[in-house]
């Protein structure tokens, strides 16, 4: 849901069709818009300005901008849009839809926001992020991007030596626990419920992982409101200061049911497919960041904005030459694109 304070100073919608509008405004989407803008495409960023890494304090794995906290890389992001024209409207999507062509048979798109506004678009972006759905453990989301984490790229140097805890969602956290041994001697495996066959249970030994198999029952705060442990169901308390979740990756989709782009199933969650640069099956509609590929931190997220808008601003270039013939045909030399 947007916020209902815009976390930035948003642009007026356009009037006419736009070259490209680009759903969703985190790294991917932004990135995408400045190669568009940079182009001299007429391009608007629509965003919801709730972005997958807000708890976090920073940026981590991002060489330049190492450390850099998250809302200033966007707010960056946003200005440098801006300076070549590009515009950022602050609010949701609920509906995105193909419209009836131009005269000369160019793609449409209809883009409906929250408080009822519209645009057209000849091509669409959608950079929307994803949602990490957490275990339902009590007391575990209140320290999402904190003491609860789930990216040894993105927090495990902060978190390097603590004792952690790997609090097992499926086969995946198996591959977690031997990139928080890395990080940690002190590594405490609790399988939640979840398969660990023999072997594995030889091997995480040779790493001096401990395995426990009583279920999690709920966090544990210290007086000051800090991770203290995990209280299992029979009552003991495993003092821990970070737990390491590999959570279900969501693609957010909502509202844009109406483009039809076809879904994935990955292990780790459902995404939108797409093909090379971001393209999809559906024409005219592009993906890129993490409603794609889940596991595109910021740099890999900005890069596939990026080639993206270059894809985008390829096609169109053709569909301008392609008006352009069609209106020296018709004797309106302009071809001009409405
Ligand atoms: C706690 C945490 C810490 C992380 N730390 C790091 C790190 O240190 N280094 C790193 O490289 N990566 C880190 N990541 C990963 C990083 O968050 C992602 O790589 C990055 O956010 C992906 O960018 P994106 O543009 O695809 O999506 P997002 O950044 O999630 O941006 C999507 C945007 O689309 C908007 N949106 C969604 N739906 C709509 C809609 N219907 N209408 C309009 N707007 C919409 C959202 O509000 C949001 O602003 C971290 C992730 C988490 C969860």
């Amino acid at each position: 849901m947007a916020a209902a304070t815009p976390p930035y100073a948003s642009d007026a919608l356009p009037e006419g069709a736009v070259d490209a509008v680009v759903i969703g405004g985190g790294a991917a989407g932004l990135n995408g818009a400045l190669i568009l803008a940079r182009s001299r495409r007429s391009v608007v960023v629509i965003d919801s300005g709730s972005p997958r890494n807000a708890p976090a304090e920073a940026v981590h794995g991002l060489i330049a901008l190492d450390g850099t906290p998250p809302s200033e890389i966007l707010r960056r992001g946003r200005e440098q849009v801006r300076q070549y024209g590009g515009r950022v409207v602050f609010g949701e999507v609920v509906s995105a839809e193909s419209a009836a062509p131009s005269a000369d048979g160019d793609l449409r798109f209809t883009v409906t926001l929250a408080d009822g506004r519209s645009v057209t678009a000849r091509r669409i972006l959608v950079a929307t992020g994803l949602k990490d759905v957490l275990p339902e453990v009590p007391g575990l989301a209140e320290h999402w991007g904190h003491s609860v984490v789930h990216c040894p790229y993105c927090h495990g140097w902060e978190v390097r030596d603590e004792p952690i805890g790997i609090l097992a969602t499926g086969p995946a956290s198996i591959g977690h626990a031997y990139l928080f041994r890395q990080l940690t001697e002190d590594l405490t495996y609790f399988t939640h419920g979840t398969d660990l066959d023999e072997d594995t249970r030889a091997r995480f030994a040779a790493r001096g992982i401990r395995v426990i198999d009583t279920p999690v029952s709920e966090v544990v705060d210290d007086a000051d409101g800090a991770l203290a442990g995990v209280r299992l169901a029979d009552g003991q308390v495993v003092a821990r200061r970070v737990l390491a979740v590999a959570p279900q990756m969501q693609a957010r989709t909502h509202g844009l049911e109406g483009l039809g782009l076809p879904v994935q199933d990955l292990p780790t969650g459902r995404t939108f497919a797409s093909g090379i640069d971001g393209t999809t099956e559906v024409p005219g509609v592009w993906v890129a960041g993490n409603v794609t590929d889940p596991v595109a931190q910021v740099g890999a997220s900005a890069a596939a904005g990026a080639l993206a808008g270059i894809d985008i601003n390829k096609v169109l270039a053709v569909a301008d030459t392609d008006a352009a013939l069609q209106g020296i045909a018709e004797g309106s030399p302009q071809g001009v694109t409405e």
